[in-house]
Parts: structure tokens; C-alpha cells; sequence
């Protein structure tokens, strides 16, 4: 039974892959000196995977900046527009695609970015055109391979890691309509072909293959291409002595695995995870059984941070065994450790009852290592872990807030939308197309550095407040002058949307240095629910009170949704999702009814995380609406039909998710849908949506200001698709990014285009 791993996080421990490359842009470093951190963190990581007794070691997991952008470089995706003699390096280009590049001369934009799978780590999307060519482009695959070899002093353990061509292919995006990105798989399959001979050539005993579409629900299209790709690659290779490893992650593949019927007793080793879909270990074994079929049990969970289970695992692999022997079963982790911090033992103040049931990359590895030990007969082990992981501390449970933790069927507002409607109309006396904001105003670094003065106790409470609250005045001043409807109180007191709730809510906890890459040199430390989660103080009633207290007109309380918590935090693993959202969703009401009491009449919740928390698999997306929705009533419910609850969502494909949205029966709703020039609006046509909603008019992720006229234009088009009534005019998300002209100067020309549209247009 062998242990390995498919990719280990390479941000380094003191984020110094961040720090190198950032020094790098700004010319502080040169390149050979960026290159020697690479390697120092390369030789780190592979030390923690040696020692720890791994049977294969993944190579070419490490990246400067993404995976996906080191592939279109192994293989020659590169967009014309940055071929400029300029680069000398290749390490020039490479980062001019993700970053782009501008100096007197040139003007490149940073290629599209986007979400990898259902995970919070972004990569470069590729850009293919019809006649692509593939071909080898760098050798930073063949020069990590040598530098492990020089460790091992041989090739037997190494294992470079690939993303697969159907998964790549899928990944990334057509240049034009003229062609399909799958008619280029004949081509990617020959350079894969070509760069695994060089391996094999080398010595390489394993390659591993991931292809995470494998999980996804696939068109006949994609089912092809992978039935093409992978009869190809395997039968060429079948009777060499390097294995290839076809990794699939995120879910599981049963629904998928007819694609394999005609070669499967080809297949070398493939990987299953058994952390997202347990249930699919007997289909794949039976499936696999009359081949020779190597199985590698994705057991350890790499998309969060508690200790593994053994007795759950030592079941699957026990089955394995018995089913396949021994020589075909491996073990790993589910998916890439990309996703969790490196060292737990860098955490020196969470909470031993708390901190004893974690596990981070490093002790991750070193679980595989255990388990082999119990498969070797070592009980002692076994049971040491199921009394770690079943301890009950009392820091962690809370019966009161367990019996909370419920759903009823009246968790919903007293009265339908549009006799909450007119009771808030008469309240609130706002014009047509009424102005706000979504809540944010710039971050300056001054702000910045008083808020981690105050965390760093150089700043007393007191101080620190007087000049939050000048921060707030100055902002409802700026505001009211401008002339917006309803204003915000800025979230000045906020570094993020979610930690800022995480250090003031019971069971939940910010780390140390428990960093995770999210792009690039981006890299963000996602907070840890670890218990029953509660409020027994007040989070946001002083700040919104205050800024209330400065004007005669409405501000709006700002609140952070439960399934956004839930998203861009690790969440515990010893009760069901649904419970723990449920129970944030109850702290969140709390607040609600706290800023409801002390008179704020409009409050929203913000969820831009609610799509991206949607399941890979269609068929799960019935129950993730389920307890989703109902944690957005649990929050939302508790209010008097006098007050207005508004909900921000951040992205724009709503359409297959319409109906969904219109059921957190929020009374206002504020979308992006400037980019589209307000074509998305489009579904509005079909699906009539009962509430108010604010399509935002223009794109805050530009430094643009746009004009009166183009957000005049777009208030005009929104009222081809919505009834003028129920429009609400605002960016279309936070201005904490941009500079205060900026922001000033984009929301003047807002204001006065409404301001127009309301004489033009009745
Ligand atoms: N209220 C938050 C802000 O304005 C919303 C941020 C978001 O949608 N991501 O910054
Ligand atoms: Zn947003």
C-alpha cells in the first residue's frame, strides 16, 4: 500500500513566496534571487514529505503564481499580445499574463481570472484560438524533477504532477465562436504524449494526471474528448513501466465512469475521493476489479482543517484490500493541499481542546503514515484518534444553542412582499429609482493602520473609536452632499466581511498564520468555526447607531449572510453543514432584531458567497437551496413588515438560480449586471421577480468613472426588463477598492443620472 500526495500549498511558511514575487514587481529583487526562494521553499516542502515517510512525492506542484498559467507555458498558450521582445525572461511573460504589464509603450491587459472548481483559490484562464498550436514552451518541469532527484538521489519516488488535457481544455475559453475549445484535443493529446516519453525517457516511474472534470456533470462532448484522450495516452504507454495516474477531486465519478467501459483494463491507477463521495467506493471497485487497476483512496480531507478519522478510513482501505489486495490500494489525500495552511504547529494560541482535533498540511502527510501503521496492526493509534476526535469539550458544544439550531416553518415574514411594500413606501418616502450604495467605502492605508494599531493594543479602545467614528461622519457628510437616498456607515471598522463577524460570534476563531493562497501572491486566512456558534454581545449596532445618529436620512445596517460565513471559513466536520449555517443564521438574526430595536429601518445581508457555494453536481443543488434559503429566513425573518431587508450578491449569472433568488423573499436585492451592459436583465422577461432590485449601474472593479449619460442609458435599458417602480440605483459592489475621487466622483454621476432618469423617464 503506498502513500503519496498530489500537491502541497507553496506559499512557503512565512508566506515568502508572496513576499519574493511582490519584491520582484516592484524591482527590488532579480530574478535569480525570486528563483532561490522558489527552490528554498520547493526543498522545504519536499523535507516535510520525505521525512514523513511518503512512499511518491509530487513534483511540478510548486508555482509562482498558478498551475493553470504554468501549463499554457509548458505547452505554448500564449496569447499573442504579450509575445513582446520586451520579456527576456520567461518568468516576464509568465507574470505580464496574470498581472498584465504597462509601461510607455505597451499596454497589456492580465489575462481572465476565475474561480478554480468550488474551491476560493483563483487560476489564469487559457486562451486558445482555432488553430492552436501546442509545443513545448519551458522546462520548469524537467528542472523541478532533476532538483528532487538530487535529493533522492534517484527517480523512483518522483511523481510530477499535470493538470490533464480534457480538464485544461475545459478550464479554459475559445478567443472567437469560430471553433470549440474540445476539436483541440488531438493536438494537446500529442504534446502530452510527448512530455510523458521525455519523463519516461528520464526514468519517471509515476505521472499523475488530474482531471477534475471528472467530477462535474459532462456533455457528450466532454465525455468524447476524455474517452479519446485517455484510450490514446493509456495504450501508448501501457506496456512501459511508468504508471499514469488519472486523479479526479472535488466529487465523486460514478455517474461518469461508463466513459472508461471500452479501455479500463488499461487504466494504470486512478484516484478516487472518498472524502466528498464516500458512497462511490464499491461501484469503482467492482468496477475495476477484473483489471490490474491501481486504486488511490482520496481519504485525508485537503479542503479543511480537522484531524482525519482513522476508523472511517481504516474501513475504506480494509475494503480496498480485501477486494483488490493490498499491492493495488494507495493512499492519499482527497484533493491537492492547496487549500489548507501549512503547519498547525505555527498556531501557538488556539485552544488545546480545539486545536488537538486540527490538522494542517504537514500533519496531514504525517496522517497517511499513521494509518499505515494501523493497517500494520498498531490499535494504539486508532484509539488515541477516536478519543481526540470525540472528546465533547464544553468549549465547543452548547446545549441551548443546539436545541436553537432548527428550522420551523414560520421562519418566514409575516406578510407577502407587496403589503410589506406599501407599509415601507409610506415610511420611507423615497423617490423613484432610489440611491445607495452596497456598503464599503475606500480603505485608505491610514484606516488600515489604525485598525491594526488598535489590534495591536497601540491604541486604546477609546481612540481607537473617536476616529472610527470620524471616519463615519465624514463619510455620511460626503454622502448626504452627494445625495444618495439611503447611505451606509462606510465599514471602517471592517478588514474583511466575514473575520470581522469570526473574532465577535462564540465558536469561531481567526488564525495566526493559517494562510492559503487565493491567487497569486494573494493569499487569505479563512476563519475556523469550530463550535456552537452564538452572539452574546452586540457586532455592529454601535457603528450603524452612530451614523444614524449623524442624519435625518435612512442608513442601512450591514450585515454579512450566513452561507458567506459558512463559504469563506473551514467549518466544522462533526455536525451537518446545514446545522452550523442554521446556527450563524440565528447570531445573525439576533443582530437583525438588535439593529430593528434601536430604530435602523433597513438592513442588509450580504451573501455574495451563495452561488459559489453551489454543489458541482446539479442533483445536490436542490438540498444546498434547501438549508441555504432557509438560513437566509432564519436571519432575515424576524423583522416588523416596516423594515426593509435588502441582500447584495456579487456576481452575475443569476439565470439558472432566479427562481432560488427570488425565494429569500429579500425585499431589495442588488445584483452586478453593469459588465453586461444590463443584457443579463434579459431572464427578467421570462421570470417576472416580485421584489425591488438595484441591477448595478456601474462597475466598481474599474478605476473608470463612468459617465452620467452611459449610467443614464443603462437606468433606461433596466426598464425595458423591470418594472420602474421596483428599480434601485447603486454600483454594483463595495467601494473599499477604489480611491475616494474615485468612488466620489463615479457616485455624483450616479446620483445625478437617477436624478434625471426620474423626470425622463415616467
Ligand atoms: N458590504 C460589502 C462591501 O460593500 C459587500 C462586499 C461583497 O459583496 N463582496 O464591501
Ligand atoms: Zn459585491
Amino acid at each position: 500500500m503506498l502513500k503519496h500526495n498530489l500537491g502541497f500549498p507553496r506559499i512557503g511558511k512565512g508566506r515568502e513566496l508572496k513576499i519574493a514575487c511582490e519584491k520582484y514587481w516592484s524591482n527590488n529583487i532579480d530574478y535569480l534571487t525570486l528563483f532561490n526562494v522558489g527552490k528554498k521553499i520547493r526543498k522545504e516542502n519536499w523535507d516535510i514529505q520525505i521525512k514523513s515517510n511518503l512512499d511518491i512525492i509530487p513534483c511540478n506542484d510548486f508555482s509562482f503564481y498558478d498551475h493553470v498559467l504554468d501549463l499554457s507555458i509548458l505547452i505554448g498558450v500564449v496569447p499573442e499580445s504579450y509575445l513582446i521582445p520586451k520579456f527576456k525572461n520567461i518568468i516576464d511573460l509568465y507574470f505580464s499574463m496574470a498581472r498584465g504589464y504597462q509601461d510607455n509603450k505597451f499596454d497589456i491587459k492580465a489575462m481572465e481570472m476565475t474561480k478554480w472548481f468550488n474551491t476560493n483559490y483563483h487560476y489564469i484562464v487559457p486562451e486558445f484560438t482555432k488553430n492552436q498550436k501546442f509545443f513545448l514552451y519551458s522546462k520548469k518541469i524537467f528542472y523541478e524533477i532533476e532538483e528532487l532527484k538530487n535529493i533522492l538521489n534517484s527517480y523512483d519516488k518522483i511523481k510530477p504532477v499535470l493538470i490533464g488535457p480534457v480538464s485544461y481544455l475545459f478550464l479554459g475559453k475559445e478567443k472567437d465562436t469560430s471553433f470549440n475549445k474540445m476539436d483541440l484535443i488531438d493536438n494537446i493529446v500529442t504534446i502530452y504524449i510527448k512530455i510523458i516519453d521525455i519523463l519516461i525517457s528520464k526514468n519517471i516511474k509515476w505521472v499523475q494526471l488530474d482531471e477534475p472534470i471528472l467530477s462535474l456533470d459532462l456533455s457528450d462532448r466532454e465525455k468524447t474528448s476524455i474517452k479519446y484522450a485517455y484510450k490514446k495516452i493509456y495504450k501508448h504507454f501501457h506496456n512501459s513501466d511508468t504508471k499514469i495516474l488519472l486523479t479526479s477531486y472535488f466529487d465523486g465519478i460514478s455517474d461518469n465512469l461508463n466513459i472508461f467501459n471500452e479501455f479500463y483494463k488499461y487504466i494504470d491507477a486512478i484516484h478516487i475521493d472518498l472524502v466528498e463521495d464516500p458512497n462511490q467506493l464499491d461501484k469503482v471497485l467492482s468496477f475495476i476489479k477484473e483489471s490490474k487497476t491501481i486504486l488511490s483512496l482520496g481519504i485525508i480531507n485537503g479542503r479543511n482543517i480537522w484531524k482525519n478519522l482513522y476508523h472511517n478510513s481504516v474501513k475504506k482501505i480494509e475494503k480496498s484490500i480485501s477486494s483488490i489486495g493490498e499491492d493495488r490500494v494507495m493512499i492519499a489525500p482527497n484533493c491537492s493541499l492547496l487549500h489548507v495552511p501549512i503547519d498547525l504547529e505555527d498556531e501557538k494560541y488556539i485552544h488545546y481542546d480545539i486545536k488537538n482535533k486540527m490538522s494542517f498540511a504537514k500533519q496531514k502527510i504525517y496522517e497517511l503514515n499513521d494509518l499505515e501503521k494501523i493497517i500494520k496492526g498498531d490499535k494504539n493509534i486508532l484509539f488515541n484518534n477516536s478519543s481526540t476526535i470525540n472528546f465533547k469539550s464544553n468549549i465547543i458544544y452548547n446545549k441551548e444553542i443546539q436545541k436553537r439550531s432548527y428550522y420551523s416553518k414560520d421562519l418566514k415574514r409575516k406578510n407577502i412582499f407587496s403589503i410589506r411594500q406599501k407599509k415601507q413606501r409610506k415610511i420611507f418616502n423615497l423617490p423613484l429609482f432610489p440611491t445607495t450604495t452596497i456598503g464599503s467605502f475606500p480603505q485608505t492605508k491610514e484606516i488600515r493602520i489604525t485598525r491594526n494599531k488598535f489590534i495591536r493594543k497601540q491604541l486604546c479602545k477609546k481612540e481607537y473609536e473617536k476616529k472610527i467614528k470620524k471616519y463615519i461622519l465624514d463619510v455620511i457628510k460626503k454622502q448626504e452632499n452627494i445625495g444618495l437616498d439611503v447611505l451606509v456607515h462606510g465599514e471602517f471598522e471592517r478588514n474583511d466581511m466575514v473575520e470581522f463577524f469570526s473574532e465577535k460570534l462564540n465558536g469561531m476563531l481567526s488564525t495566526n498564520n493559517g494562510w492559503v493562497q487565493s491567487y497569486g501572491s494573494r493569499c487569505v486566512k479563512p476563519p475556523i468555526i469550530y463550535g456552537d456558534i452564538s452572539r452574546n454581545k452586540e457586532l455592529t449596532v454601535d457603528w450603524i447607531c452612530y451614523a444614524q445618529s449623524k442624519t435625518k436620512k435612512l442608513v442601512k445596517g450591514m450585515l454579512t449572510g450566513p452561507v458567506t460565513i459558512l463559504k469563506w471559513s473551514f467549518v466544522r466536520d462533526d455536525q451537518s453543514l446545514y446545522k452550523t449555517s442554521y446556527q450563524i443564521a440565528w447570531a445573525i438574526r439576533d443582530e437583525v432584531l438588535s439593529l430593528e430595536k434601536y430604530g435602523i429601518k433597513i438592513i442588509q445581508i450580504d451573501e455574495p458567497a451563495l452561488r459559489e457555494g453551489l454543489p458541482l453536481k446539479k442533483k445536490n443543488w436542490k438540498s444546498y437551496f434547501d438549508w441555504s434559503i432557509k438560513s437566509f429566513h432564519i436571519a432575515s425573518s424576524g423583522v416588523k413588515d416596516e423594515t426593509q431587508i435588502h441582500t447584495h450578491m456579487c456576481y452575475s449569472e443569476f439565470n439558472d438560480i432566479i427562481k432560488e433568488i427570488s425565494d429569500l423573499d429579500a425585499d431589495v436585492i442588488t445584483i452586478e449586471s453593469s459588465r453586461s451592459n444590463m443584457e443579463l436583465l434579459k431572464i427578467f422577461s421570462i421570470f417576472s421577480y416580485p421584489n425591488q432590485i438595484g441591477p448595478g449601474i456601474y462597475d466598481i472593479h474599474s478605476p473608470r468613472i463612468p459617465t452620467e449619460k452611459e449610467i443614464f442609458n443603462l437606468i433606461k435599458k433596466a426598464c425595458n426588463f423591470l418594472p420602474k417602480e421596483n428599480i434601485w440605483i447603486n454600483p454594483d459592489c463595495g467601494l473599499k477598492t477604489r480611491t475616494w475621487n474615485e468612488a466620489v466622483e463615479s457616485i455624483k454621476n450616479m446620483v445625478k443620472a437617477a436624478k434625471i432618469a426620474r423626470i425622463k423617464l415616467i
